[in-house]
C-alpha cells in the first residue's frame, strides 16, 4: 500500500523516477554506499561511523524506496547495544558479506543471493528517465544490516551486471574491487604497487633523484 501512496500513478511495484536519476546513477550510488561500509568496517568503524553511514551514504542510496522512520534497532544497532556488540555485527557483516563476494567472483560474478534479495523485496524495479528497467534498494523496516548491505550490492550488480565480471577480492588485504587487472593478477592496485615492475619504477625514480641517471 505503501507503494501505491509513495508511487501514485505508477504500476504497482514499478516506479517511474525523477529527472537525473538513471540506472547507472542508481548503481553508482549503491556501490558508493556497499564498498564504504565495507572499507570502513576493515578500518575499524564503531557504531557512531555506522550511525554516520545509515544517515548518509545508505540513506541517500535508498531515498527512491524509503518504507517510514528507520532506526539504530532495524539495522540491529540499537541504542541499547554496547558498542562492541555492534563492532562484533559490523565484523560478522563483513566477513560474511565477503565470502559471498568472493564466491561469486569465482562465480564469473554471479551474486549468487541476488535471486533471494529480490524476492524478498529488499530490491524493487523502477523505471528510469530513459525508461530503463532500475532496481532500487529498498530501506526494509526491522531489516539487519547484512541484508541492507546485500540489497545494495544486488542493486548495482542487476544494474550493472557486466561490472561484475571485474568483481574481485584481494587475498591479502580483503579489499573488493571492481578491477579486471586485479583479476587478472590476483591482487588489488594497491598490492600492485608494491609488486616487481612498479618497485623498479620507484628505484629509477630515487635513483634520479640521487642524481645516478
Ligand atoms: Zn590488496
Amino acid at each position: 500500500m505503501k507503494y501505491v501512496v509513495a508511487f501514485g500513478g505508477s504500476r504497482r511495484g514499478i516506479a517511474a523516477l525523477p529527472a537525473g536519476t538513471t540506472r547507472a546513477s542508481v548503481a553508482a550510488e549503491c556501490r558508493e554506499a556497499a564498498l564504504a561500509l565495507m572499507s570502513g568496517i576493515a578500518d575499524g568503524w564503531d557504531k557512531g561511523e555506522l550511525a554516520r553511514w545509515l544517515a548518509g551514504p545508505y540513506a541517500r542510496a535508498t531515498r527512491h524506496c524509503r518504507h517510514g522512520e528507520r532506526t539504530f534497532a532495524d539495522a540491529g544497532a540499537a541504542g541499547s547495544v554496547e558498542p562492541a556488540a555492534v563492532e562484533a555485527l559490523l565484523r560478522r557483516t563483513r566477513g560474511r558479506l565477503l565470502a559471498a563476494l568472493e564466491k561469486a567472483a569465482l562465480a564469473g560474478g554471479a551474486l549468487a543471493f541476488a535471486g533471494e534479495v529480490v524476492a524478498r523485496g529488499l530490491v524493487r524495479r523502477a523505471t528510469d528517465t530513459h525508461g530503463e528497467d532500475t532496481w532500487l534498494p529498498v530501506d526494509v523496516p526491522r531489516t539487519g544490516l547484512r541484508d541492507r548491505v546485500s540489497a545494495l550490492f544486488v542493486a548495482d550488480y542487476l544494474n550493472a551486471p557486466d561490472a561484475y565480471a571485474a568483481l574481485y577480492v584481494c587475498h591479502r588485504c580483503e579489499d573488493v574491487v571492481f578491477d579486471e587487472d586485479a583479476r587478472t593478477l590476483g591482487m588489488c592496485s594497491r598490492h600492485r604497487r608494491m609488486s616487481g615492475i612498479e618497485i623498479r619504477a620507484g628505484a629509477r625514480a630515487v635513483s634520479r633523484a640521487n642524481g645516478d641517471d
